[in-house]
């Protein structure tokens, strides 16, 4: 292990630890910023640092030593997309636009049925994780699931056979502090594969600067695509609000049942599952959560496609001229690193994957919402916040040139929304509207304004 400039040559504090120490992660000094990526729980050698039920960490100041890698691999105050770019791809770059540095594009499911009928989209992510436990080339994998005593928490688990894999299937819309998992790493031998989202990811890379020897168990990340997690009570305020107990349930779906899946509460009894509100999770209810339940820090994430990642997964929600989904139940897939091209041509060739080929087609290079949100309101908030003297983090990606007043004022809304989602009485309101029956005619005037849009589109064409 490295020596810290804070430590003495045995390893001992140089002054007592306090929680403005300026060698922790940022989550002591600036609870705002972090991003509850779990890397400091997961790197601190002494466990001084555990996880507490809000899934922000806790601090044992006693067993602190001031090593310092709590703070080297915390990816919140600080991403520096330039040191990274140079890092994974070898090439100082600080932007390549939303998909970020893409050697291929696929679009594609698992061969495994059960891996695809279980997956948020095409259960890609599952099938190339289980390629690399069956082919021996890591021995675990660094994943999610519910909770069994409490099904209403997500929680980061090792899977290390086909079930827990099937267990770990779908999304899970929630803070899961996945580099926790790191923790555990230290103690197993072998070596791991994660999939996890952008601000793990640049844990992740600063945790292979930081302590290379933890960092090598871990030779492949396939990372999700992100739009902003959303906070955990989220689960339990919609099982409140349709009446359900939590000790009546023994699973919280967050896409449960035919893609593109429903919120949904499995129960311990023989009951149907039932759904927690009308819409479906791309027709309207995940653009709701997000609008009230986004953490601080994700509201301030430049990085939806996992730009550091070996291979990034996403929805294919590409859609034809009439506006119907062109795939459903598949996945998109962008090789970026070396590792990624040999992963993806092993789990082809062993007929885990089928894909087709698209990089060459530019309906599949935009991912239009999330490069709005990423690519501008993210930054100009990043600005508005930084200029009104609250914390930020620090990035070298800057507010486009080309912003228009229109965006600046769509991103003043959009913080002021989930400011007042802050506020429990005004976001069980909105959302016992927005998920009750009286939302329906919201929901078919969605639908009905994009069938139109389309309509349109194709007219012109013709
Ligand atoms: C919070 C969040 C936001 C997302 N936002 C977008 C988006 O805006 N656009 C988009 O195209 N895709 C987004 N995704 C990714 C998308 O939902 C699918 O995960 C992705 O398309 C892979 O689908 P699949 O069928 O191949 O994965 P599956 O085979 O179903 O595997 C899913 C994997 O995701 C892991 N996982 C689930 N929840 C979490 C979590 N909270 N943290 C870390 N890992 C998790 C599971 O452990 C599992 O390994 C998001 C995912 C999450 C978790």
């Amino acid at each position: 292990m490295k020596n810290s400039p804070y430590q003495s040559a045995d390893g001992k504090p140089l002054q007592p630890v306090t929680l403005d120490s300026p060698f922790l992660s940022v989550a002591f000094g600036a609870k705002e910023l972090c991003a509850r990526s779990g890397c400091c729980v997961g790197v601190c050698p002494e466990g001084a640092i555990t996880l507490g039920d809000d899934k922000y960490p806790v601090l044992d100041l006693k067993k602190c030593t001031a090593c310092g890698l709590c703070g080297e691999v915390c990816p919140g105050g600080e991403v520096k997309y330039g040191e990274l770019a140079e890092q994974v791809f070898g090439e100082h770059f600080v932007d390549r636009g939303f998909d970020g540095q893409v050697e291929k594009t696929f679009v594609g499911y698992a061969t495994d049925e059960r891996f695809r009928k279980g997956g948020a989209g095409g259960g890609m992510v599952t099938a190339l994780l289980h390629h690399l436990l069956k082919t021996g080339q890591v021995d675990g994998c660094l994943v999610t699931r519910m909770n069994h005593e409490k099904p209403w928490r997500a929680e980061p688990f090792i899977a290390t056979s086909y079930e827990e894999l099937c267990e770990s299937q779908g999304s899970r819309y929630s803070i899961v502090p996945m580099n926790a998992l790191w923790a555990d790493l230290r103690k197993r031998e072998g070596k791991f594969a994660a999939a996890i989202l952008p601000c793990q990811t640049h844990g992740f890379r600063k945790l292979q600067k930081a302590d290379p020897e933890l960092a090598a168990k871990i030779p492949y990340v396939i990372g999700l695509f992100c739009g902003g997690s959303l906070e955990p009570n989220l689960t339990t305020e919609m099982l409140s609000m349709r009446g359900i107990k939590k000790d009546e349930i023994k699973d919280f779906q967050f896409r449960g049942g035919d893609w593109p899946g429903q919120m949904r509460a499995v129960f311990k009894d023989d009951r149907p599952p039932k759904p927690l509100h009308y819409s479906n999770y791309k027709d309207g209810a995940y653009n709701y959560f997000t609008s009230l339940y986004m953490p601080e820090r994700c509201q301030t994430c430049l990085d939806g496609s996992n730009e550091f990642s070996d291979v990034s997964v996403s929805d294919a929600w590409t859609r034809n001229e009439d506006g119907e989904y062109k795939f459903k139940e598949h996945s998109r897939l962008l090789i970026r690193t070396g590792a990624g091209q040999a992963l993806i041509k092993s789990a082809v060739e062993n007929g885990d994957l089928e894909l087709v080929d698209v990089t060459k087609d530019p309906s599949y290079s935009t991912h239009k919402m999330q490069t709005k949100r990423k690519g501008s309101l993210a930054p100009i908030r990043v600005e508005r916040w930084k200029n009104a003297g609250r914390p930020v983090p620090d990035y070298d990606r800057t507010v486009p040139a080309d912003v228009t007043r229109k965006e600046r004022v769509t991103e003043f809304l959009g913080s002021s929304m989930l400011r007042a989602g802050r506020c429990k009485p005004f976001r069980m309101a909105v959302m016992g509207f927005l998920t009750s029956k009286y939302a329906i005619p919201l929901i078919k005037f969605r639908l009905w304004r994009k069938k139109r849009k389309y309509a349109k589109r194709k007219a012109a064409k013709a």
